[in-house]
C-alpha cells in the first residue's frame, strides 16, 4: 500500500483549520485513490468547523452548498471543497438528503458514507482513520457497504449503481452481502432521477471494465433503468456472423471500442432494436431486418429519459442509425458515406464498425476487418485531397445559377444537389465552367 502525499496547498488548508482549533482531514475518493497509488481528481476536505467558521478563515471562498455544509476554498488557481462533518437524513427524492445535521464527530461523518474504501480520512498529524476496515477491502479489491447494505441502499438507491461503477473502474468485486442487497433492492432505482442514473452509467461505460454491464443485468438493475438491454440478453442470434446473443455481443463491442463517450453509448445502443426485429427463416437462421433504424428510435427515447444534452444525443442517434451502413470500398462509396453521416461523425462511424465487427464471429472476420481498413485508407486520402463533400464546397452557388438565368426555387435546389452528386463521383469536375456547361440543358429548361 502506498504512502499518502498530498499537494502543499491541501496541507495549507488543513493546517489553517487545525491551527484555529478545528479538526480537519482529507476524506473519501482522494484517500482511496492515494492508497491505490492513483492520482486523485480532487481533494475533498472534511472538518469539525461550521461553514461560517470555514469562510472566516480563508480570503476567497464560494458558497457551493452551504445547506449541505460545503464551502469551496480558493487558493491561487486551485479549489478545494471543505465540508462540515454531518449526519445525513433520508434522501427524499433520492437526490440530496432532505435534512443534514452538522456534528462534531468525524466517526459520525464517516458512517454516512457509502463504501468502506470511500469512508477513510487522513491528515498528517493523526494519520489514517479507518473505522470499517477500508484498508482490508482495498487490499482484497472489494466494494462493501458501510454498515447494513439493505439500510444504506434504502436511504439512497443510487448507491447500488455506484457499487457496480466502482467495481468497473477499479476492476474489483462486490462483497456478497452487498451484492445480495443490490439484488433485493434494485427495483427501488425506479425512483432515482434520469440525470443521476445517466452520470453513473456513463462512468461505468467509460471505465476499464464496461463488461460490468453483466453485473447490472445479473442484479436486476438494468431491468429497471434499461429494460431494453435485458431483452437483448435474452435474444439469441442463430446466424453465422454471430457467436453471442445480442446482449453479449453489445458487451463485447463495448470492450472493443475506445473509451470515448459518444462511442461507448453508441455501442451500448447500436443493436437494441434486434430484440424487436428478430425473424427466423425456414433454415432456422435469425435475421434482424431494419434493426438499425429501430435501435436509433429506441436510443433517442432512452436518451430523453436519461436527460442527455441534445448535441451528444444527436451524434449517438446518427451513429446508431448508420452503424450498418453499406459502403462500397471505393472513393465514391466512402464519399457518399461521409455525406450520409456528416464529416465530423464519419471517423467515429469507422471505429463503431470496427468494434461491431470485432464482436461478431470468426465467419468472414478477416474479410470484414480488411474492408474497414480499406475504408480508413480511402477516408485518409479523401481528407488529404480536400474533396468537395457538401453544397458549401461546391464550385457553383445559387447566385451563379441566377446569373445564368435560373429562377431561385425548388428546381434550383435540386440542380445544386445533382451537381454535388456528380462531384462526389468525379471530384475533378468541381469547377464552375465544367458544371455550368455540363448542366446547361437543365438550366435552359427552367429559364
Ligand atoms: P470519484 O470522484 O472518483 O467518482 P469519489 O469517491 O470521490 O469518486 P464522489 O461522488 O466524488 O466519489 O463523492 C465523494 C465522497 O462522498 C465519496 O468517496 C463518499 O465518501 C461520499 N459519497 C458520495 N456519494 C455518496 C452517496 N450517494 N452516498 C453516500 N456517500 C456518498
Ligand atoms: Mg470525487
Amino acid at each position: 500500500m502506498k504512502e499518502i502525499t498530498v499537494p502543499e496547498k491541501v496541507n495549507t488548508v488543513l493546517d489553517t483549520l487545525q491551527d484555529a482549533g478545528f479538526e480537519a482531514s482529507i476524506v473519501g475518493g482522494c484517500v482511496r485513490d492515494s492508497l491505490l497509488g492513483r492520482t486523485p481528481d480532487d481533494w475533498d476536505i472534511t472538518t469539525s468547523a461550521l461553514p461560517a467558521q470555514v469562510k472566516a478563515l480563508f480570503r476567497r471562498t464560494v458558497d457551493t452548498g452551504i445547506r449541505h455544509g460545503t464551502v469551496t476554498v480558493l487558493l491561487g488557481r486551485d479549489a478545494f471543497e471543505v465540508t462540515t462533518y454531518r449526519i445525513d437524513g433520508a434522501y427524499e427524492d433520492g437526490r440530496h438528503p432532505t435534512n443534514v445535521t452538522f456534528t462534531a464527530s468525524l466517526s459520525e461523518d464517516l458512517k454516512r458514507r457509502d463504501f468502506t474504501v470511500n469512508a477513510m480520512a487522513w491528515d498528517r498529524k493523526k494519520g489514517l482513520t479507518d473505522l470499517f476496515d477500508g484498508v482490508g477491502d482495498l487490499e482484497r479489491g472489494v466494494i462493501r457497504a458501510v454498515g447494513d447494505p439493505v439500510l444504506r441502499f434504502g436511504e439512497d438507491a443510487l448507491r447500488m449503481m455506484r457499487a457496480v461503477r466502482f467495481a468497473a473502474q477499479l476492476g474489483w468485486t462486490i462483497d456478497p452481502g452487498t451484492a445480495a442487497a443490490i439484488t433485493q433492492l434494485a427495483p427501488s432505482l425506479a425512483q432515482t432521477s434520469g440525470e443521476r442514473v445517466h452520470a453513473e452509467l456513463s462512468k461505468l461505460l467509460m471505465s476499464a471494465h464496461p463488461e460490468e454491464m453483466r453485473t447490472l443485468y445479473a442484479t436486476g438493475i438494468t431491468a429497471v433503468i434499461l429494460p431494453e438491454f435485458d431483452a437483448c440478453m435474452r435474444t439469441p442470434q442463430h446466424n453465422p456472423h454471430h457467436r453471442y446473443n445480442v446482449g453479449e455481443h453489445i458487451i463485447h463491442s463495448l470492450q472493443a471500442v475506445r473509451a470515448e463517450t459518444v462511442l461507448r453509448w453508441t455501442m451500448l445502443f447500436h443493436d437494441l432494436g434486434k430484440a424487436v426485429c428478430r425473424t427466423t427463416d425456414a433454415d432456422g437462421v435469425d435475421h434482424f431486418y431494419g434493426h438499425a433504424a429501430h435501435s436509433a428510435e429506441m436510443a433517442a427515447d432512452i436518451m430523453k429519459r436519461l436527460r442527455f444534452d441534445n448535441a451528444t444525443a444527436q451524434k449517438v442517434e446518427t451513429l446508431v442509425r448508420y452503424h450498418g451502413l453499406e459502403m462500397e470500398a471505393t472513393p465514391y462509396g466512402v464519399r457518399k458515406g461521409i455525406v450520409t453521416v456528416g464529416e465530423d461523425l464519419f471517423p467515429l462511424l469507422l471505429e463503431v464498425k470496427e468494434a461491431d465487427g470485432a464482436a461478431q464471429s470468426e465467419y468472414r472476420a478477416a474479410e470484414k476487418k480488411a474492408r474497414t481498413e480499406v475504408w480508413a485508407k480511402i477516408y485518409a486520402q479523401i481528407l488529404a485531397e480536400g474533396n468537395c463533400l457538401t453544397l458549401k464546397d461546391l464550385a457553383v452557388t445559387g447566385r451563379d445559377l441566377e446569373e445564368a438565368g435560373m429562377k431561385p426555387g425548388r428546381e434550383m435546389g435540386e440542380l445544386l444537389r445533382e451537381m454535388l452528386q456528380e462531384v462526389l463521383k468525379n471530384p475533378v469536375n468541381n469547377t464552375k465552367p465544367w458544371l455550368l456547361e455540363h448542366f446547361k440543358y437543365k438550366m435552359r429548361k427552367n429559364g
